[in-house]
């Protein structure tokens, strides 16, 4: 028991048999005696080069839209593991393949903005990583993934001379 000296401090408090033999037939397996929140792992949200790597430009449900780039966007992140985005309401309209992809842009820009550690307003400064973008100009919203390392996109298109870049990461 030596090996464990913390446990025995444990086994002790409790003073119990059971516990000290359970405790040896699991030879430290388990913690005795500690808060259940101690034994949970932080969630880790995919990184951003993952949900790049993802991007196919289409949806796996197989169908369009009249606008895909948050649809096409949207099937990258939950490729990538974001299946929050499946149950988000944040997301007001799916798409018509049943998939639960994201149609609208503005729906991302929120869920963006939840997520969100850092924010730069504008075209995000060359290697900064990726960087989530929304784009915006009258009448017109679009999303998409820009890894400033490269200088590639990850999206239907660049909308680099629209007024508003707002850049997310996490
Ligand atoms: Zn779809």
């Amino acid at each position: 028991m030596n090996k464990n000296p913390v446990w025995r401090r444990e086994g002790r408090r409790t003073g119990g048999y059971v516990l000290l033999l359970l405790g040896i037939a699991l030879q430290g397996c388990v913690s005795l005696g500690r808060p259940a929140v101690a034994l949970q792992r932080p969630q880790m949200d995919p990184p951003l080069a993952q949900v790049a790597a993802a991007f196919t430009r289409s949806c796996e449900g197989g169908k369009r839209e009249s606008n895909n780039c948050a649809h096409f966007l949207s099937d990258a992140f939950i490729r990538a593991g974001y299946a929050e985005l499946l149950t988000s309401t944040h997301i007001e309209q799916r798409c018509v393949c049943g998939a639960g992809r994201v149609v609208r842009a503005q729906d991302l820009l929120r869920w963006f903005q939840e997520k969100s550690k850092r924010f730069h307003a504008g075209t995000p400064p060359k290697s900064s990583g990726i960087w989530a973008v929304y784009q915006e100009k009258p009448g017109r919203r679009h999303v998409l993934l820009l890894d400033t390392d490269t200088g590639k996109y990850y999206g239907t298109d660049n909308c680099v001379n629209w007024p508003v870049q707002w850049a997310y990461q996490w």
